[in-house]
């Protein structure tokens, strides 16, 4: 009796070694469940042909065509026949080529249809394939050199495209799609036996057809409507697996649990809502309430804070840090950038003022103290702050990275928070976590949103709430772009507007996309906006595509370097902004140069500064009214969005100039009108989440396979995602380590066990 066959039976046993070996060793596929895992990319209908006009010269292509003609002739320096045989889609044509291969003749006969798969040559004006692998359309004569393995016989092969619909794989050079659907076929006859992970009741619930079904439906479509019940079934297997593994961890930290910090009564936090110059509003309020509540309970708190620049969170993450410090503990608050726990150790001073500055004088009876922790404190301020944290003296301390070695320690550290979230690893705050006895609560704060999926997915179960008013009174900051290819003009009246606003004494930004100079080391600057040249602009299939998508732009090697803000600045010293006092901030600058300039134009002492990204976050200058952004298609829609929440932070209406030599079609300027259109940051991150493909935003290693999602889209398919959560969380309350359903139990753990979802563990 042969073992019966699981999903992590290896294909060798099951296919034959050579096909197997290639299936391994050109795409990872071994197991089982890798092959029925590695679904179809579409579908060509068998009377559907390719259209022959998208393909370019250099792609791996597997097309659908016709024979039209063939002809053959002895070759005139070589011995030997070349036969050429044209196929064509009803308006173009594409040529066969093949050396020695007269039989090709027969097998490719004018009104044949087939697939043919390889890499797009040119000969002259008319593109080729030369020695494409060909398959061709209810033919049962043995065709030589199509199949590793003798894999099938010639009924079954007929029987392959007895159904209209082709299913089209990623393929490799050494494996062709329909090699793939041939195993596919011999695996899904093998596996009748598999339980399905789904509990029925499940199943009937939710109306999911049945494993072995949703394989069929999906590898072997009888009709285009067998897909959707297929796909809707499978990415259903992702999310619960998904979830079941973050409702356990949800069970098991209940068994965790962190300290509660209850509201003290006449503490700190009341003493500051009393001095406080303004009045909450009311999603301050609200999510005030909730955080508070959260933070006086035995579960941790791992809450996300997600609100517009300049919509209060500040204040917010400083009335969770007092109602912890009221209860006798500690809080962290971990800062992406020095210049930025600089602000933040600032703004947290002024706010507090005399409940601030414990052991000075003027302090209040119960004061406490900020600290702050950076990488270039001196060793004696280094020594100090250390004290500081471990012996309890300092309620509140801010820093960077810093803050996360090893000798950083707390008296009682009961509350994280962080700033900007998209600059912190998961590793970081888990580091941070480790540094208290009881798991501390987590606060994150960030302008950039990040969806309820994603945060409940990738950033393992953080909770999300979201501030979506602003404080009453901001000023208008309006946006316009000034697309100096068509009006060059316009570049002027960018800097007499500067000119007259420093004269009114207003204050401007000059944002450059990098620090140029001649070195142009890798510094973390240049790094972003790296990355920000490819945002959105990347349409290029992965793998071995079988489809092209056309580059919406140039290639961006061919683009002219970005401006710097070296070069800048002393253009425009010698030239339009020639009166003005003008200064230059970038991430290469000495941390305490930095914070200098920065003081300087807060105070006033400075008209203008050219500077990259480093102004991106937090400083706040309430007199800064211009921005004018260099080159602003090198930035992404959000960036260019927190960049112009840097002004109109007063009462002084801002003007944001998004300047731009990217022609006025292109996907670069409507990114540039979106910004233009609206203030919404939300709508503003739909409009760059549109613009990207999902694994960038999940970043490279937690994008599709390495994800272990496939289907699920984690942007698209919140109610799978929701309803899954609820069904996670009823199994696992249920029945913890789920005996009484061995297949799903046994489907987690494989996840678990992957490194491949490695991220679920660290968040
Ligand atoms: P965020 O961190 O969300 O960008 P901040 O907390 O830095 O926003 O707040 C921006 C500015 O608005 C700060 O100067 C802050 O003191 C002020 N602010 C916060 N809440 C209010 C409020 N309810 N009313 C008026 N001003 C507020
Ligand atoms: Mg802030």
């Amino acid at each position: 009796m042969t073992p019966a066959v699981t999903r992590d039976s290896p294909l060798r046993a099951l296919l034959g070694g050579k096909t197997a070996t290639v299936l391994a060793e050109q795409l990872g596929i071994s197991t089982v469940d890798d092959l029925l895992s590695h679904y179809p990319r579409r579908y060509a209908e068998r009377g559907e042909l390719t259209d022959l006009a998208s393909l370019r010269v250099g792609d791996e292509v597997t097309v659908v065509a016709k024979v039209r003609s063939v002809s053959q002739r002895r070759m005139r320096n070589k011995r030997g026949t070349l036969t050429d045989v044209v196929v064509g889609d009803g308006r173009r044509s594409l040529s066969l080529v093949f050396f020695n291969q007269p039989w090709r003749a027969q097998q490719l006969a004018v009104g044949v249809s087939g697939l043919f798969a390889g890499k797009i040559g040119v000969r002259g004006n008319q593109i080729q394939l030369t020695h494409p692998e060909c398959e061709i359309f209810g033919v049962t004569s043995s065709d030589l050199d199509s199949d590793p393995g003798a894999l099938v016989d010639d009924v079954e092969r007929a029987q392959t495209y007895a159904s209209q619909l082709i299913p089209v794989y990623p393929a490799s050079r050494g494996i062709q799609s329909w090699t793939i659907a041939r195993c596919m076929r011999l695996i899904l006859d093998a596996v009748e036996e598999i339980e399905d992970p789904l509990p029925e009741a499940m199943r009937e619930r939710r109306g999911l057809i049945g494993i072995r079904q949703a394989w069929r439906m999906i590898h072997r479509p009888e009709s285009l409507d067998d897909v959707e019940p297929a796909r809707m079934r499978l990415k259903w297997d992702e999310a619960i697996t998904v979830q079941v593994t973050l409702a356990q961890r949800r069970v098991a930290q209940a068994g965790n649990p962190a300290i509660p910090r209850p509201v003290r009564e006449g503490g700190l936090l009341d003493a500051f809502d009393a001095r406080l110059p303004f009045v909450l509003t009311a999603g301050q309020q609200v999510v005030g309430a909730e955080i508070g509540h959260e933070l006086g309970g035995h579960k941790p708190m791992n809450r996300l804070l997600q609100g517009e620049v300049g919509s209060g969170k500040t204040v917010v993450a400083l009335r969770a840090m007092l109602q912890v410090i009221d209860a006798g503990a500690q809080a962290a608050f971990l800062a992406p950038t020095e210049v930025l726990a600089a602000q933040h150790l600032r703004t947290l001073r002024s706010l507090l003022g005399p409940l601030g500055n414990a052991g000075e004088f003027g302090a209040e009876e119960h004061a406490t103290r900020v600290t702050m922790l950076t990488g270039s404190l001196s060793a004696k301020a280094r020594r100090a702050a250390l004290a500081e944290a471990a012996g309890g003296g300092a309620g509140i301390v801010v820093g960077t990275h810093a803050l996360l070695e090893e000798i950083v320690q707390f008296a009682e550290l009961g509350l994280v928070v962080i700033d900007e979230q998209h600059r912190f690893g998961v590793e970081q705050r888990d580091v941070l976590r480790a540094k208290s006895a009881a798991p501390p609560h987590v606060l994150v704060l960030t302008a950039t949103p990040i969806p309820r999926t994603v945060a409940m997915t990738v950033y393992g179960d953080l909770e999300t709430t979201t501030l979506t008013e602003l404080p009453a009174g901001r000023a208008e900051v309006s946006t316009s772009v000034v697309p100096i290819r068509e009006k060059p003009a316009w570049l002027d009246r960018v800097w007499s507007r500067i000119v007259e606003e420093a004269r009114t004494g207003g204050r401007a930004f000059v944002v450059c996309p990098r620090i140029g100079g001649d070195e142009d080391g890798d510094d973390g600057d240049n790094a972003v906006v790296t990355q920000l040249i490819d945002d959105g602009d990347e349409s290029a299939e992965q793998g071995a595509g079988n489809e092209t998508v056309p580059a919406d732009e140039e290639a961006a090697a061919a683009r002219r370097a970005p401006r710097g803000v070296l070069e800048v600045a002393d253009l425009l010293g010698k030239g339009p902004l020639g009166g003005l006092r003008l200064a230059i901030l970038h991430g290469r600058l000495p941390a305490d140069e930095k914070d200098a300039t920065m003081q300087a134009f807060a105070h006033g002492e400075l008209d203008a500064m050219v500077t990259t990204t480093v102004v991106e976050v937090g400083v706040d200058v309430p007199e800064a009214s211009v921005m004018a952004i260099l080159d602003a298609d090198r930035f992404g829609v959000s960036q260019l969005h927190q960049l112009r929440g840097r002004i109109g932070r007063g009462s002084r209406p801002g003007v944001c100039l998004l300047i731009t030599d990217a022609p006025p079609d292109s996907p670069a300027r409507g990114r540039l009108d979106a910004v233009a259109a609206t203030r919404d940051g939300f709508e503003l991150a739909r409009v760059d989440l549109a613009a990207r493909r999902e694994g960038n935003i999940l970043g490279a290693a937690q994008s599709g396979r390495r994800s272990g999602l496939r289907l699920l889209s984690l942007l698209n398919d919140e109610e799978i995602i929701t309803q899954a959560r609820e069904e996670a969380t009823y199994l696992v309350a249920l029945d913890p380590d789920l005996t009484e359903h061995p297949a799903l139990a046994a489907q987690v753990m494989a996840l678990s066990a992957d490194d491949r979802a490695d991220y679920l563990d660290k968040a």
